[in-house]
C-alpha cells in the first residue's frame, strides 16, 4: 500500500472564515473541513476534494457549499460530506434553492449525518436535480470511525455548543521505515527488494518464508525484525466552536490523542472568558488545554475573533502560557 502523507493548511486568515483543507499526498486528493468562504481554495483543489467533513452548519462554516456545488456541476464523482444531526436537511435545503431543469452528468452528493452512534446516509445525483435517495441508517463502527479509505481513517466527537457540533481528527496507518545502519551493518544495499520487505512487515511475514536479496536468500521474518520499523502516520485534529467543561476536554483529549497537529479555534483571549462561555466558545487557554490534555505536538489557533483586530500576538502569549508548541 502506498503511503499517504497529510498535508494541512487552514483556508484562511486565522479571523476569517474557519476551514482546513487536507492534502492527502499520494492519493491526489483532498478533504476539507468546513465549509466557510472558500475562494482560497483553487478549482483545482475543489475538484478533488473528495470527502467534507462540517463541524456544524452555522453560515461561517457552511456558506462555501455553494461553491462546491457550483464548481462540481457536470462532474462524474461521488463527494461526501459529512456533519451533524440536520445535515441533510441542510443540503436539502441548498439544492431546493435553485432551478434544476436541466440534467446534470453530476455530481452526487453523498450526505452523512452523524446522530449519537448512528450515521444516517443519502445520495444527492445531480442527474435526479439532486433529489434524495433512500435513506440509510446504519451504527457507527466500534472505534467510532465514520470514514475510511486507502489506509486514511476519520473519527469524530460530539462537541458543545449550544447545539451539537463534531470535532475531527484524520489519520493515516502505520508505515513500515527501512533503518539504514541496520542495511548497512547486515552488508546490504537498497534496492527494489525493500518494496517486498515492507510489504511483508505489514502483511505479516510467515516462518520459513524468504526473501533474496542483494544476490542472497534471507529469513523474511528475520529480516523485517532487523530492518523495518513501523512508525505512527499523521494524525490531524480539527476542532472549532465549543464550550471549554470537563466532558469537551476529555473528548476532545481522546480524539485528538497524540495528533501531530490540532487545530483549534480560539475565539476569545483569556479576559473575554464569560463572552467566550455565553456564545460556546474557547479562549486561548482553553484550547492550549485541549492540546495539551490530547498531547498533541503542534497547536495551531484559527477562527479568531475579528474583535481584537488582527493582532493575534495576546492570544499566542496565552496559548503559550499553557502548552508550548503554539502557532
Ligand atoms: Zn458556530
Ligand atoms: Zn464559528
Amino acid at each position: 500500500m502506498k503511503r499517504i502523507q497529510l498535508v494541512p493548511r487552514l483556508v484562511n486568515k486565522k479571523d476569517a472564515d474557519p476551514g482546513l483543507l487536507v492534502e492527502l499526498q499520494g492519493l491526489g486528493r483532498y478533504y476539507l473541513f468546513d465549509l466557510g468562504a472558500n475562494e482560497r481554495i483553487s478549482k483545482h483543489e475543489l475538484l478533488r476534494t473528495s470527502h467534507v467533513f462540517v463541524s456544524h452548519t452555522h453560515i461561517d462554516h457552511f456558506v462555501g457549499f455553494d461553491r462546491l456545488l457550483r464548481h462540481s456541476l457536470g462532474e462524474r464523482r461521488d463527494v461526501h460530506v459529512f456533519g451533524p444531526a440536520g445535515l441533510l436537511g441542510n443540503l436539502e435545503g441548498k439544492f431546493a434553492g435553485y432551478l434544476w431543469n436541466l440534467q446534470e452528468a453530476g455530481p452526487t452528493f453523498v450526505g452523512h449525518e452523524i446522530d449519537g452512534r448512528t450515521m444516517r446516509t443519502r445520495r444527492y445525483p445531480g442527474e435526479h436535480q439532486f433529489r434524495g435517495a433512500e435513506l440509510r441508517e446504519e451504527g457507527l463502527a466500534a472505534d467510532g470511525a465514520i470514514s475510511t479509505e486507502e489506509g486514511v481513517t476519520v473519527r469524530c466527537a460530539a462537541l458543545e455548543h449550544g447545539i451539537t457540533t463534531l470535532g475531527y481528527c484524520v489519520s493515516t496507518a502505520p508505515f513500515p521505515a527501512i533503518r539504514s545502519e541496520a542495511l548497512a551493518r547486515l552488508g546490504l544495499s537498497e534496492g527494489p527488494w525493500l518494496a517486498e520487505l515492507k510489504s511483508a512487515a505489514l502483511a505479516g511475514a510467515a516462518a520459513g518464508a524468504t526473501l533474496v536479496a542483494c544476490g542472497r536468500e534471507h529469513s523474511l521474518p528475520e529480516l523485517v525484525r532487523e530492518l523495518v520499523e513501523m512508525k505512527s502516520g499523521d494524525r490531524i485534529a480539527y476542532v472549532t466552536d465549543t464550550l471549554f467543561n470537563e466532558r469537551t476536554l476529555e473528548s476532545i483529549a481522546e480524539l485528538a490523542r497524540d495528533a501531530t497537529v490540532l487545530f483549534c479555534e480560539a475565539n476569545f483571549r483569556d479576559e473575554d472568558v464569560e463572552r467566550a462561555k455565553a456564545t460556546s466558545h474557547l479562549t486561548a487557554s482553553q484550547a492550549a488545554r485541549f492540546a495539551a490534555a490530547a498531547g498533541v505536538e503542534k497547536l495551531v489557533l484559527f477562527h479568531i475573533s475579528r474583535k481584537y483586530e488582527g493582532d493575534f500576538g495576546p492570544s499566542f502569549e496565552q496559548a503559550r502560557a499553557v502548552f508550548g508548541a503554539v502557532e
